[in-house]
C-alpha cells in the first residue's frame, strides 16, 4: 500500500468556509481544443467547495484509504524541520499544488527513496527539479488545461486593470475621496494597442482570443506556430522571438512555461528594448522576470505597469520589493485557484491516481516526466537544459 503526501495551502484565516457565494459551477464538458475534462470514476466532494486547502485535501482521503493507502496532508513545506522534509523519506507518491509548492529538489529528491509519482495538482511543474525526476525514474504529471482558461480571464482582468488605471481608482473610493485627476492622470484606453503574447499555447491563445473584440493589434512568439486559420481569424502577427516582438508592443503578456529557455528572460537588457510605457503581465512564473530589474523598470517609467500573480518563492517574503514597488498590480497565486478550477484539478488529480494504481496508463496529456524523459506535453513544452 502506498503513502501519499500531498501538500495544501493553509485554510483561510477564519476557518474553513461553512457557506460559499454561490450554489453550483457552470457545466463545461470539454476544453476550446476537445480535450475532455477530468474523467475519474468518481468523486467525493462538492464541486464549488474550497478543495485547495489543507480541510480540502483535494478530496482524496475516502477514495485513497478506502484502498488502504494512507494520505497525509500538510501545508508545512519550507526548511529542513518540515513536515514535508520528514513525511517524504517514505512517501510513494508527492502532490503539490503551483500556488503552494513543495520544492522537489535534486536534495530532496535523492533523500525520497520510495518516490515514484509526484503529481502537479494544477499546471506547471518547475517546482519539481525535472531532471533529478528523469534521472531517478519518477514521473511527473500535471492536470493539464484545468486551470488555462481561469488565468487566461485573470490576465485580461489585469491587462485592463493596468491600463485603466482600476486599482489606484478604486482606493481613491475605499478611501472616501473623489479625486478624479489622480485617477485619470494614468489612465488609458486599451482600445489600439500592440498587444503581444510570450507563448500561444493554451493559456497564450486563450488570451489572444479573450482580446481580439478589443479592436487591439494581436501579436505572439512561440516555438511551434499556430494554424494559419487561427492567424488569419485573429489578424495575428508571428515573431520568430521575444526579442524580436517586444519592441512593437504596448502590452506583454508572458504565457510560457519556467523551464531554462525562459528563466531570467525579461531582465535588464530586454525590457530596455520595450517601448517607454508599456505594461508587463506575468501569470506564468515569477522567475522569469528579473525581480529587481522590474522594480528598475517601473520606478523609472520604462514600464507603466507590471502584474501578475507568480512569485519566487512562493509563498513570498513580507519584504519582497513586488509588495511595494509603484504602479504593481500584483495579487498571491490565485488565478489558477478559482473553486471552478479547483473541481477540475481534483478531479484531474483523481483520475492520475486512479490510473497510477489501476495499473492503467495515464493520460499523455497528463504527461510531463515518464520513463526517465520528457514526455507528453512534458515533451512538447518544456526543456532540460
Ligand atoms: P501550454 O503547454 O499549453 O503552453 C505553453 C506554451 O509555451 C507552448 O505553446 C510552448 O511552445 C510555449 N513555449 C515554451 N517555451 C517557450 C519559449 N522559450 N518561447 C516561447 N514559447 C515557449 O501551457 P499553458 O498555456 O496551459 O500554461 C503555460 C504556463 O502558465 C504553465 O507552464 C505555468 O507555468 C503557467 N500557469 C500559471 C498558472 C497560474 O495560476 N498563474 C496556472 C496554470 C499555468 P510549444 O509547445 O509550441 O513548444
Amino acid at each position: 500500500m502506498a503513502k501519499i503526501l500531498c501538500v495544501l495551502y493553509d485554510d483561510p484565516v477564519d476557518g474553513y468556509p461553512a457557506t460559499y457565494a454561490r450554489d453550483d459551477l457552470p457545466k463545461i464538458e470539454r476544453y476550446p481544443d476537445g480535450q475532455t475534462l477530468p474523467t475519474p470514476k468518481g468523486v467525493d466532494f462538492t464541486p464549488g467547495h474550497l478543495l485547495g486547502s489543507v480541510s480540502g485535501e483535494l478530496g482524496l482521503r475516502s477514495f485513497l484509504e478506502s484502498q488502504g493507502h494512507t494520505l497525509v496532508v500538510t501545508s508545512d513545506k519550507d526548511g529542513p524541520g518540515s513536515v514535508f522534509e520528514r513525511e517524504l523519506v517514505d512517501a510513494d507518491v508527492v502532490i503539490s499544488q503551483p500556488f503552494w509548492p513543495a520544492y522537489l529538489t535534486p536534495e530532496r529528491i535523492a533523500k525520497a527513496r520510495n518516490l515514484k509519482l509526484a503529481v502537479t495538482a494544477g499546471i506547471g511543474s518547475d517546482h519539481v527539479d525535472l531532471k533529478a525526476a528523469i534521472d531517478a525514474g519518477i514521473t511527473v504529471a500535471e492536470v493539464t488545461y484545468c486551470n488555462s482558461i481561469s488565468v487566461a480571464e485573470h490576465v485580461v482582468m489585469m491587462i485592463l486593470g493596468l491600463v485603466r488605471n482600476y486599482i489606484p481608482s478604486y482606493q481613491i473610493v475605499v478611501d472616501g475621496g473623489w479625486n478624479i485627476a489622480d485617477a485619470v492622470s494614468r489612465s488609458y484606453d486599451l482600445e489600439g494597442m500592440q498587444v503581444g503574447t510570450v507563448a500561444a499555447g493554451r493559456i497564450g491563445l486563450a488570451v489572444l482570443r479573450r482580446l481580439a473584440p478589443f479592436d487591439v493589434k494581436l501579436h505572439y512568439t512561440d516555438r511551434h506556430r499556430l494554424p494559419r486559420e487561427v492567424e488569419e481569424e485573429l489578424g495575428l502577427t508571428f515573431h520568430a522571438s521575444t526579442q524580436e516582438m517586444v519592441p512593437h508592443l504596448d502590452v506583454v503578456t508572458i504565457n510560457a512555461p519556467l523551464h531554462p529557455e525562459t528563466e531570467g528572460l525579461f531582465g535588464d537588457k530586454l525590457l530596455s528594448t520595450m517601448k517607454r510605457g508599456a505594461y508587463l503581465i506575468n501569470t506564468a512564473r515569477g522567475k522569469i522576470a528579473d525581480r529587481d530589474a522590474i522594480v528598475r523598470a517601473l520606478e523609472s517609467g520604462q514600464l507603466a505597469g507590471y502584474a501578475g500573480d507568480v512569485w519566487y518563492p512562493q509563498p513570498a517574503p513580507a519584504d519582497h520589493p513586488w509588495r511595494s514597488m509603484p504602479h504593481h498590480g500584483m495579487t498571491p497565486h490565485i488565478s489558477g485557484s478559482s473553486l471552478s478550477a479547483q473541481a477540475r484539478y481534483a478531479a484531474g488529480t483523481r483520475e492520475i491516481l486512479e490510473s497510477w494504481f489501476g495499473g492503467t496508463p495515464i493520460r499523455d496529456e497528463y504527461l510531463i516526466v515518464d520513463g526517465g524523459k520528457l514526455a507528453g506535453t512534458g515533451a512538447h513544452s518544456y526543456s532540460t537544459k
